[in-house]
């Protein structure tokens, strides 16, 4: 099953087509366009533009079905045209300076 063009998106970070897929786990995973033998996600549209994907890497999986095709996540491919901000973009402090922000940002989000 291939997807059709109006069921691909372009990807954020390298403006390339990807098709949207939704896993077992409720979560959305882009992969590929294309099937390709080498991908480790079995994919089949279930509604208009509704694609299921799921791992064929998991413990258990079975082989792909007949409505499926195997698809290569699109992370595994993907290059971004920027890099993203990283924290080695930050400027370098002396070694007896501790950064304290992404420490605050971190305790933040566990409350
Ligand atoms: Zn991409």
């Amino acid at each position: 099953m291939i997807p059709l063009p109006r069921e691909l998106r372009q990807c954020r970070d390298c403006g390339e087509s990807v098709l949207i897929t939704v896993t077992r786990l409720g979560r959305y995973l882009l992969v590929d366009p294309r099937p390709d033998e080498r991908g480790n996600q079995a994919c089949y549209r279930v509604g208009p533009r509704v694609w299921h994907s799921r791992s064929l890497d998991a413990a258990g999986a079975m082989p792909p079905a007949a409505w499926e095709h195997r698809y290569v996540p699109h992370v595994a491919t993907c290059k971004p045209k920027k890099p993203k901000a990283t924290q080695e973009a930050l400027p370098i402090l002396p070694a007896n300076v501790t950064r304290l922000d992404p420490k605050r940002r971190r305790r933040r989000r566990s409350r």
